[in-house]
């Protein structure tokens, strides 16, 4: 005969956490994008023994409510979304409200916020899923979470941990993709108390195309050209590297649907077939792009991780894609190739 459970919160928290925290990189996406949710300008992470020992997220955004910080560690709450509706909907980069239930089953964590406007701040700590009271904090206004000894307590998942080295490059690939995807935020990374990343806030397109430069390479605003179209509800705008930029692995190409970096089978399609007759064999096109349309138009909500978004008019979207990349890249094919960027 077989004896059926309900599990105990704790360890439901800690399945779920599998599906999302793989590594600390994970983790820090996670913690970053709800600084972003939260409005902040300027986010710092900071990074011990890549990850391992500590990941520490500050933001300067809206800060929660003392009331409310044993709810943001409780799974399936979220201030994102209320209703089936919202979620048809939704712009904010969460909204599943399992990222800090999940992280904090799998760490010693602690949460520390203070609300803008307000004088006092409050801190919770939870061990291995085990919530503390709220204290008083010394903390300016914004949150600050600090996740220490990631994976302690699920054994298996610490032991596929890689270096330090390894899991740091992952850190900082990640804030590479966000630092692309925010440039009005001013973001920083250090590594064992050494500051590694700046990247000050870029008020404008120059200073945003400077910001793309030092993710992919100082020569690429010479070798790439602007893109900026709009139709039938989309926008396309950021830079396509020219066939001089392409390169053997496909590692610097940045794809964004509202602001969230996506790995999608329609865009990787008509981004390839647009490239095709201007790229050899074997190299791969370097771009950063960023595509705008009503939220209600594509479901992010198709993977725990929200790498892949599902759009519902997919032809629409390839054809919009193909065209106006393959427009722009006609310029090279003219073998005008060096045309300036605007
Ligand atoms: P989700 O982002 O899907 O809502 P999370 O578990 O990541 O779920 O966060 C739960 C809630 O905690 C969020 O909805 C938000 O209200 C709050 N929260 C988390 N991080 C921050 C932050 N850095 N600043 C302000 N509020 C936050
Ligand atoms: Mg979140």
């Amino acid at each position: 005969m077989t004896v059926i459970r309900l599990l105990p919160p704790e360890l439901i928290n800690q399945i779920a956490a599998g599906e999302v925290i793989e590594r600390p990189s994970s983790v820090v996406k996670e913690l970053v994008e709800n600084s972003l949710d939260a409005g902040a300008t300027r986010i710092e992470v900071d990074i011990e023994a890549g990850g391992a020992r500590l990941i520490r997220v500050r933001d300067d955004g809206g800060g929660i409510h003392v009331d409310e910080l044993p709810l943001a560690v409780a799974s399936h709450a979220t201030s994102k979304i209320g209703s089936f509706d919202d979620l048809e909907h939704v712009a904010s980069m969460g909204f599943r409200g399992e990222a800090l239930a999940s992280v904090s089953s799998v760490s010693r964590f602690a949460l520390t916020s203070r609300v803008r406007d307000q004088d006092a701040a409050f801190r919770i700590e939870v061990d291995g899923g085990k919530l503390q009271a709220a204290r008083p904090a010394q903390h300016p206004s914004g949150t600050s979470v600090e996740v220490r000894d990631l994976f302690y307590n699920v054994p298996a998942r610490r032991k596929f941990m890689r270096a330090e080295r390894t899991e740091f490059a992952h850190v900082d690939d990640l804030l590479k993709s966000l630092a692309l995807a925010r440039g009005s935020v001013e973001f920083r990374l250090s590594h064992n108390g050494k500051p590694v990343r700046i990247w000050k806030a870029a008020r404008d397109q120059q200073a945003q195309l400077q910001r793309v430069a030092e993710v992919l390479g100082d020569e690429f605003p010479a070798q790439s050209l602007r893109i900026d179209h709009a139709a039938a509800g989309l926008h396309l705008s950021g830079w396509v590297g020219l066939p001089t930029a392409s390169r053997a692995q496909a590692d610097s190409q940045y794809f964004y649907v509202n602001g969230r970096l996506v790995r999608d089978r329609i865009v990787a399609h008509a981004v390839r077939q647009a490239y095709a007759d201007v790229l050899f064999h074997g190299r791969h096109a370097v771009f950063v792009l960023y595509l705008e349309l009503d939220p209600a138009g594509v479901d992010v909500n198709v993977h725990p991780a929200k790498h892949e978004v599902r759009f519902r008019e997919q032809r629409l979207v390839h054809d919009f894609l193909f065209r106006t990349l393959h427009e722009a890249l006609a310029q090279t094919r003219a073998g005008l190739g060096t045309l300036p960027v605007t």
